[in-house]
Parts: C-alpha cells; sequence; structure tokens
C-alpha cells in the first residue's frame, strides 16, 4: 500500500508579492526530478495569482490557507471554492488551529468548508490536533477523534488523494517543540485506525496524514520514516528556501 509523500508549505501571513516570486521560484526550482513525492505550498491569498504564474507547469501543487462553502454571496472576508480554481489552486488547508483558535472556527463550520471545498474539486488539507493542556489532561486521542469525525462528517471520500488530514499539535506549532516520532507516531496510528471505521479499507490505508509542528531540516527524516506519517505540514521552516529545499529532499 504506497501513499505518495506530501510536503507542505504554510506561509501563513508571510511574504511580500516580491518575495512570494522569489520564494515559489525557488520551490520549483528544488522540486525538479523528484517524482516520488508531492509537493505544495500555500501563499496568503493576496500572492496566490502571483504565485500561480510561477508554479504553472510545474509539480508544485497551489493551495489556499482556507475557503468557504458557498460559489458565491454575502460571506465578506471569505474566497469561494470556485474563485480560487480560477487562480490554479487545486487544495486547501482548513480547520488550522490558529483558525480554531484565534478565529473561533468550529467543528461543524470546519466541515462545511470541507464538503464546499471537495464539492468544487478542492482537496482539503483537514488540520487537527490537542493543547497541551489536553495532552496533559489525557485527552489527546478523545480530542483528535473528535475532531477527525467532526471534520469529515457527511464525507465520503471516493478517491483517497481527494482528503489529506494533518495532524498538528498545537504546543508544537511555531514553538521549535517537536512531538517526538513515537508522539507523532501513536496519534498518526491512532488516527489511521478511526479512518478504518469511518472508511472502506482501501480508502481509509491510502488516505494520506501529514504531520505539522516545528518540522524543519534537522527532524523531517526521522519523521518521515515513521509508517503512519505520509508527509509534513511545515510552517516557519517553509518560508527559508535553503530548509524548505532540504526537507522537500526528506531520506525516510
Ligand atoms: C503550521 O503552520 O501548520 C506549522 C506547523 O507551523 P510550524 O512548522 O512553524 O510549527
Amino acid at each position: 500500500m504506497q501513499r505518495i509523500p506530501l510536503i507542505a508549505g504554510n506561509w501563513k501571513m508571510h511574504t511580500s508579492l516580491a518575495e512570494a516570486r522569489a520564494l515559489a521560484g525557488a520551490v520549483v526550482s528544488a522540486c525538479k526530478g523528484l517524482t516520488d513525492r508531492e509537493i505544495m505550498i500555500a501563499p496568503p491569498f493576496t500572492a496566490l495569482a502571483t504565485v500561480a504564474e510561477v508554479v504553472r507547469g510545474s509539480q508544485v501543487r497551489l493551495a489556499a490557507q482556507n475557503v468557504c462553502w458557498e460559489e458565491q454571496g454575502a460571506f465578506t472576508g471569505e474566497i469561494a471554492p470556485s474563485m480560487l480554481r480560477e487562480l490554479g489552486c487545486s487544495m486547501a488547508i482548513i480547520g488550522h488551529s490558529e483558525r480554531r483558535q484565534i478565529f473561533g472556527e468550529t467543528d461543524a463550520l470546519i466541515n462545511q468548508r470541507v464538503a464546499g471545498a471537495m464539492r468544487f474539486g478542492i482537496t482539503p488539507v483537514l488540520c487537527f490536533g490537542e493543547t497541551l493542556s489536553e495532552r496533559e489532561a489525557g485527552q489527546t486521542m478523545a480530542v483528535l477523534e473528535r475532531q477527525v469525525r467532526a471534520g469529515l462528517s457527511g464525507i465520503n471520500v471516493v478517491e483517497p488523494a481527494s482528503m489529506v488530514l494533518a495532524y498538528e499539535p498545537v504546543w508544537a506549532i511555531g514553538t521549535g517543540k517537536t512531538a517526538s516520532e513515537e508522539q507523532a507516531q501513536e496519534a498518526h496510528e491512532f488516527v489511521r485506525n478511526l479512518l478504518l471505521t469511518m472508511y472502506e479499507k482501501s480508502i481509509a490505508q491510502q488516505m494520506r496524514i501529514l504531520y505539522g509542528g516545528s518540522v524543519n531540516s534537522g527532524n523531517v527524516d526521522a519523521l518521515l520514516h515513521q509508517p503512519d506519517i505520509d508527509g509534513a505540514l511545515v510552517g516557519g521552516a517553509s518560508l527559508k528556501a535553503d530548509s524548505f529545499e532540504r526537507i522537500i529532499h526528506f531520506r525516510q
């Protein structure tokens, strides 16, 4: 059962247009000749059109950092899936812990976003993960189960590549603290088994589960060596061309 590893960069609210163009160019160059992995970058909305020009014709997939579920209408501040498709986006990060924690996005709202993205052929990268206090209270697996079940509620996955999950322990995001390979694998295995109760075996076994949380050039190989870690969602280290290049070139 071969899952193609995916390395995804989340640029968050960073990069001017000139910086975005240069960084995207460096990512395109770094990927040349790599056929055994997929690469995705998620610039801020303002840079999507610019980056789309740079990645056109390359193997780099363009992603948005969020997506609405409606096609158009009175949704101030939101972006429709069809608008993203027009720009060349084929993926969208949904349910990032910063959206959940800072902007109050709920499991139900996130589920709507996932459904909307899929309706328009955009592959969601559905993020979930526990906070430090939840981990310390022994609630990690219960939180993961709640978030994954709710995020995927009513979602029929026919093609496993059309849905990506990302385990991102909140305490590891932007903190320099990475989950150990064992902690990450334990969570991924738990989610894999959960997926097996929700979808047909052939689908659940093929869906990719990324790890995110202070992934860098020094820890990526060990993390991706774990059997249920199918790639990385990278924040800070995706903003530096040299470190992201090394992450792209991970060795399992
Ligand atoms: C993220 O933004 O999804 C992330 C994992 O950030 P960082 O790699 O900086 O921890």
